[in-house]
């Protein structure tokens, strides 16, 4: 691509002819940005037939119609009783002789519409036919189109298009607009002489624009299928951009930067798994290799260990830390709320104090000598293992010799923080977990700069947990068998959607299910929701985690969602569950069947649930796999709907299809890897294209720094 292009592309769309600063200010909205490639890789969504014909005799209501007509006469709408103007209405009549009226609100100026649509001219028109609900006797039953979309010369009929692009538009955009800004835009990519201008785009990249050529052009809803080839063909270039960007991202990172080689005797990892009261699954002893491998080399490790809730993560991360304890190193251990700290504390501080490790917590709530006194043993390098929240990159702590970092939840961090925590040591290892599972397909995407482990197995020995749903109404029989577990020990989880009663929301609030419940269980009956005071929420919290403690059933929001573990908790009861994503309500059935009765989740839903919101629901009744439901969410709602996704930022395709599009994306990762192999410059002819992909979709980086 030469730069005669590349700055076409990058023009300002106000310059753009029909464009200018308001509508491009508008477009800018829309799209995202406003150069001519922002307006490109915007595709239509469909294709709207207009209907071309001869006569109206023969036309359906409703349908949109495209015909030659005779202007007879016009009348200028009066005033209707209730004071509002009546329409202007233009008589005409087609070949055949069928009467067809052109009804105008608004512009109430007579003379207006006589200079346009002047009696005796013949015109075409095209717009939804109408047959009712108009305002005058004359025009009931007859052919009628209010607002035409088009009204044209017949010597210029080419400006009806006998196929329309419909676009995804916003407030203050008209189709007209994108038509016209698209045709102005290929007027200049493919001059009138035919083919892409030679001097602008050649080899790989002028086949893109051919595609998005015709993309933009469709003729009918075939065109922009996904299996179509055109956007076949935009979709795989999209994936090689991305993909070439993310191999040399991490291309860079093994090569450019040295962290250190940490390799331990074992030591302290025999007696961990010595001290085990259960023996590690394979997929556990596969990610802690995998981990060992990386740390082993002196490039810094950059992985993720994926999987789903209660699959045993954190003895997966307790052994690389203990690797690097082995070889006097330090590791900071980050969770995303004191509670999360808390918990890995009590259960990581008695293994590493019978292994002799010291391991201590640093979190906000440390004040004072206390804390004092843990950043002076941080610092002396005595502590070997250090476990809290957001604390442990504060400015005041300074580590001896932080070797290893491990982010827990890893996607509740934004960039800026992990590497806040990493800057603590010199190029220390990084290990994220992540208990949200991301369908394979995405995740190479999302966590492009991460290698992956997966552990997809559960520890042996799970009981599934019994998933079923319930139509609201049925509460109360719900409640009475309820309070029959209950009253044999059972503990139970109230999910609701919201905190209170909400005016416009009909979903159920916390708050009166709360009360609700207390009219039958009384004060075993708790409350915690994210708008509450958070030692009182710890205080409840407590009480129903104490096998002995007076709550027995705990009303919340989603602000349970996160790790909370009450390994005594067997039922789950998830209100409303048809508004959750998949993942969500897989993440929140997590938090029971973690010990070794059978636990149930029920899902309660509204009496509206379509077809298709019942299908969603019986996913989770039917597989207790979080990728096999992550896969499903992806397929049923989209990518963007995903957990979560859309406010961490992640990649966004305009072309690609995460469903249909699974084939195309190991080619272009394995085109990826074998471009960035055998030229990690991208100086090749080949390459070129690559380079102008990535210029095209925004993954440029810097190839030389
Ligand atoms: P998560 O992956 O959700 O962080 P945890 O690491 O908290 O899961 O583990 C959940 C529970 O499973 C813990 O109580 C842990 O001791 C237990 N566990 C971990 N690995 C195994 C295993 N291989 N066999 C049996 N139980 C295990
Ligand atoms: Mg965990």
């Amino acid at each position: 691509m030469n730069t005669a292009l590349r700055d076409f592309l990058g023009t300002d769309l106000q310059f753009i002819k029909g464009v200018g600063p308001v509508l491009a200010a508008r477009l800018d909205e829309l799209l995202g940005g406003r150069r001519v490639l922002d307006f490109l890789l915007h595709r239509p969504s469909y294709v709207k037939p207009r209907g071309m014909s001869d006569t109206v005799l023969t036309a359906q209501s409703g349908t949109v119609i495209t015909i030659p007509v005779q202007i007879i006469s016009h009348k200028k709408g009066g005033v209707f009783k209730s004071g509002k103007r009546a329409p202007t209405q233009v008589v005409c009549r087609d070949k055949m002789g069928g009467e067809l009226i052109l009804q105008f609100f608004g512009v109430s100026f007579l003379d207006y519409w006589l200079e346009k649509l002047p009696i005796g001219e013949w015109r075409i028109v095209s717009g939804r036919m109408d047959f009712s609900g108009t305002h005058t006797s004359q025009t009931r039953g007859g052919a009628l189109i209010n607002h035409p979309d088009f009204i044209e010369k017949i010597e210029d009929r080419a400006k009806i298009p006998e196929f329309q692009a419909i676009y995804p538009i916003s407030e203050g955009l008209t189709q007209r607009v994108m038509a016209n800004a698209r045709d102005a835009i290929f007027a200049k990519l493919f001059p009138p002489n035919g083919g892409v201008s030679p001097e602008w785009a050649t080899g790989g990249v002028s086949e893109f624009f051919t595609a998005l050529r015709a993309v933009h052009y469709p003729t009918s809803d075939d065109d922009l299928a996904p299996d179509n080839d055109n956007i076949m063909r935009l979709a795989y270039d999209e994936l090689l951009a991305h993909q070439v960007a993310i191999a040399l991202t991490r291309q860079r990172r093994k090569r450019g930067t040295i962290g250190r080689a940490i390799s331990g005797d074992g030591r302290y990892r025999e007696k961990l798994y010595a001290n085990l009261p259960f023996k590690l699954t394979n997929a556990q002893n596969a990610a802690i290799t995998d981990i060992e491998n990386d740390m082993a080399r002196p490039e810094p490790m950059m992985r993720l260990v994926q999987g789903d809730v209660g699959s045993g993560k954190t003895i997966v991360a307790l052994a690389a830390a203990l690797d690097a304890a082995e070889c006097r190193v330090q590791t900071a251990f980050m969770a995303p709320t004191d509670t999360l700290a808390q918990q890995h504390y009590a259960k990581i501080k008695p293994i590493c104090d019978a292994i002799g490790v010291v391991c201590d917590i640093l979190t906000g709530r440390d004040k004072g000598a206390a804390q004092k006194e843990k950043l002076i043993s941080l610092r002396s390098g005595r502590t070997q293992i250090v476990i809290g929240t957001h604390a442990l990159f504060q400015d005041a702590v300074v580590y001896k010799d932080l070797g290893l970092v491990i982010i827990d939840e890893q996607h509740r961090f934004g960039v800026a923080q992990r590497s806040a925590l990493t800057a603590k040591g010199a190029n220390p290892d990084l290990l994220a977990l992540s208990a949200t599972p991301i369908p394979r397909t995405l995740s190479m995407t999302i966590y492009g700069d991460m290698d992956i482990s997966v552990i997809a197995e559960k520890p042996a020995g799970r009981i599934p947990i019994k998933t079923t749903t319930l139509p609201v109404a049925r509460i109360n029989a719900l409640v009475q068998r309820l309070a029959a577990q209950i009253s044999a020990g059972a503990k139970v989880f109230w999910v609701c959607p919201l905190v209170s009663e909400s005016e416009d929301s009909p979903f159920a609030a916390a708050e009166s299910r709360y009360e609700y419940l207390q009219k039958t269980f009384g004060p075993s009956v708790g409350l915690v929701h994210g708008q509450m005071d958070k030692k009182e929420r710890d205080k409840i919290m407590a009480e129903f985690s104490d096998p002995h403690g007076r709550i027995k059933l705990l009303v919340a929001t989603s602000v349970i969602e996160v790790g909370i573990d009450v390994p005594s908790a067997t039922i789950m009861i998830i209100e409303n569950a048809e508004i959750f994503g998949l993942s969500a309500l897989h993440q929140l059935r997590g938090r029971v069947g973690r010990g070794d009765a059978q636990s149930f989740c029920i899902l309660l839903h509204g009496d509206a649930l379509t077809e298709s919101g019942m299908k969603r629901l019986n996913v989770l009744c039917q597989t207790d796999d979080g990728f096999a439901i992550a896969e499903q969410d992806l397929l049923m709602r989209g990518a963007g709907e995903l957990l979560g996704m859309r406010q961490s930022g992640w990649t966004m395709y305009h072309f690609v299809d995460y469903a249909a599009h699974r084939d195309l994306f190991k080619l272009a990762t394995r085109a990826a890897l074998e471009l960035t192999e055998t030229d990690p410059a991208l100086e090749s002819a080949a390459a070129s294209t690559a380079r102008d992909l990535m210029f095209i979709f925004g993954r440029e980086i810097k190839l030389n720094g």
